[in-house]
């Protein structure tokens, strides 16, 4: 797959100047061409032989493109292992185009809440198959707009498969990628200490500091291991601990995410500890209703207990956001399509 490999990579590989390199980058991130014979300024010659040893740019299947009424798309993809994952693209009224993508097939977390985990882990993504779900996410916009902003929250944990994704964020935030601004760029992780300072050493030896969020879910650890397996291997005090080098090396404010969980985690007593775990550091709380899943009981909290926890959290003088559902209609949370689908689905 033409994606695994960087620019000069790819010109030694067929023996050419690394211009040659450069003209194709130019076609697959800024003119979002996917057909080596579309782009025009390669000789024949040389279109051939990348034809010949790659097919096309993508190697992943479209099994799945749906669209729900509030333009959120949703991709499932195939690779060539039978494997799938999915992404989606999300819209605002801000202009925000953002790209969330899965970095594994499966998930070896099994949050009790998300579908990610519930089959389990499979494996890795290649950078390759990362890139290809962003530029396949970049092509569905007309073309005049491009991604604005990437989230990695799609299926898998981020820190385990680091290596790949931070290859394919650093291409398609470079300027001759997508020239995306690191600032909106996020990683999400289930909170694994050692990945999270191995991202802060990165960042201090010189490489990109994304945003950092972390799924907190929980103001204390008997609730937070009770719905992730995980913290009974890293607590939330080596979490913090993390978070805070994280902080220290690259200046960057962290997320903590919350989903609200009708009676886990969604007390007023709750709230209480929360902001006293979290005040007096740099970040913000976004605050997740939970999106239901199947085979699950867990629910929602009413929109009343929504807001009042959201209220005692800014009265605590901790910053919050709320995130809004996008997309529910077409299972665009949390790995639910890839769930769902089933064996014979239809191709388009
Ligand atoms: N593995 C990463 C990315 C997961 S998805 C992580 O754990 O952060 C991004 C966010 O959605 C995480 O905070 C995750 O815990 C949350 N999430 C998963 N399933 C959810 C659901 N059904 N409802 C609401 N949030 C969910």
């Amino acid at each position: 797959m033409i994606l695994e490999y960087d620019k000069s990579m790819l010109a030694s590989i067929f023996g050419v100047p690394l211009f040659r390199a450069n003209q194709i980058r130019r076609w697959i991130f800024s003119r979002k061409v996917s057909d080596f014979n579309l782009m025009t300024d390669l000789s024949r010659e040389f279109r051939l032989s990348l034809i010949e040893r790659f097919g096309s740019v993508f190697h992943g299947k479209e099994l799945l493109h749906e669209i729900s009424d509030d333009f959120t798309e949703k991709l499932l993809i195939e690779w060539l292992d039978g494997e799938r994952v999915e992404c989606v693209l999300l819209r605002d009224d801000r202009g925000h185009r953002t790209a969330c993508i899965s970095t594994q097939v499966g998930c070896a977390m099994r949050c009790v809440f998300c579908a990610s985990g519930m089959n389990g882990f499979v494996r890795n993504l290649t950078r390759g198959e990362i890139l290809e779900q962003i530029l396949r996410l970049n092509i569905l916009l007309p073309s005049e707009e491009r991604l604005t902003h990437i989230v990695v929250m799609g299926i898998g944990e981020p820190l385990l498969n680091l290596h790949s994704l931070l290859y394919a964020l650093d291409e398609v935030t470079s300027v001759d990628g997508l020239d995306l601004s690191i600032r909106r760029v996020t990683i999400s992780t289930v909170g694994i200490p050692a990945g999270i300072i191995r991202l802060a050493d990165y960042v201090k030896e010189g490489g990109k500091g994304y945003k950092l969020a972390i799924s907190l879910h929980a103001p204390n650890n008997k609730i937070r291991s009770s719905i992730i397996p995980e913290n009974k291997i890293h607590n939330i005090q080596e979490i913090l601990n993390a978070a805070d080098y994280y902080f220290k090396q690259t200046g960057r404010r962290i997320t903590f995410e919350y989903t609200l969980i009708e009676g886990v985690n969604d007390r007023p007593e709750h709230a209480i500890e929360l902001v006293n775990l979290l005040s007096g550091k740099t970040a913000i709380v976004n605050i997740i209703p939970l999106n239901p899943i199947k085979d699950s009981e867990l629910k929602t909290p009413s929109k009343q207990v929504i807001e009042q926890f959201v209220n005692q959290l800014k009265s605590g003088g901790l910053q919050v956001k709320i995130r809004m559902r996008k997309g529910d209609k077409i299972n665009a949370a949390c790995g639910q399509l890839r769930r769902n689908a089933t064996k014979n689905v239809t191709i388009q």
